[in-house]
């Protein structure tokens, strides 16, 4: 863990690490103000964590496309929200060892808000999205995650149905833009890492 959180600092992020969701959340919570904005990204993590209902708690005002009763409209106005509020809160799909972010997105609002808008962006990960590299973060994705998640959504995806991935071209299909953050993009001022040591998400 050391190691990572080393290369993750050299990649420009700071990088924290805490043996429980509770320490992590109090970062978390300590670390954005609460009169700013924060973008919500799709992420089972930060929802497992109670970061929304802190964040409501306080006053924070955030913008989450998860909220029930959103219409399909309104959801692309909150992901638009997103990728211009103050702070971006999410996780992450997967971490090298060599401290990469890699991530697969189907609308590209959770991907771009990492890379440019938000001046400060906040991932939350558990010791389950970590792996060796990038092809691992890429198996790891397209086995468990958009598996996953296309099944929960009942998704009309071969992997939905628990086949193997199929490059399909299905109007379902999740996986539809892959990012790898190798360093801290220039348009971000400040990117922090933090990981934990749970399984959070999938
Ligand atoms: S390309 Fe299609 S089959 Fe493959 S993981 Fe993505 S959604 Fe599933």
């Amino acid at each position: 863990m050391e190691e990572l959180l080393k290369r993750l600092e050299l990649n420009g992020m700071r990088a924290f690490y805490h043996p429980n969701r509770e320490a992590a959340k109090d970062q978390i919570l300590d670390m954005i103000p609460k009169t700013v904005t924060v973008g919500i990204g799709g992420s089972v993590t930060v929802r497992e964590m109670g970061l929304l209902d802190a964040l409501a708690g306080r006053g924070t005002q955030y913008f989450d496309h998860w909220k029930s009763g959103l219409s399909k409209e309104e959801i692309m106005e909150v992901k638009r929200n997103q990728v211009v509020s103050d702070y971006f809160l999410t996780s992450t799909n997967a971490v090298t060892r060599n401290g990469k972010l890699v991530n697969m997105d189907n609308t590209g609002n959770r991907v771009a808000a990492m890379i440019f808008g938000p001046r400060h962006v906040i991932v939350v990960a558990g010791k389950n999205k970590i792996v060796e590299d990038v092809p691992a973060a890429i198996q790891r994705i397209k086995e468990k995650v958009v598996q996953r998640n296309t099944s929960r959504r009942g998704d009309n995806t071969p992997c939905a149905q628990g086949s193997a991935c199929q490059d399909c071209n299905s109007s379902d299909r999740l996986c539809r833009v892959t990012s790898i953050i190798e360093k801290k993009t220039k348009g971000v001022e400040t990117f922090t890492v933090i990981l934990v040591g749970e399984s959070l998400g999938y």
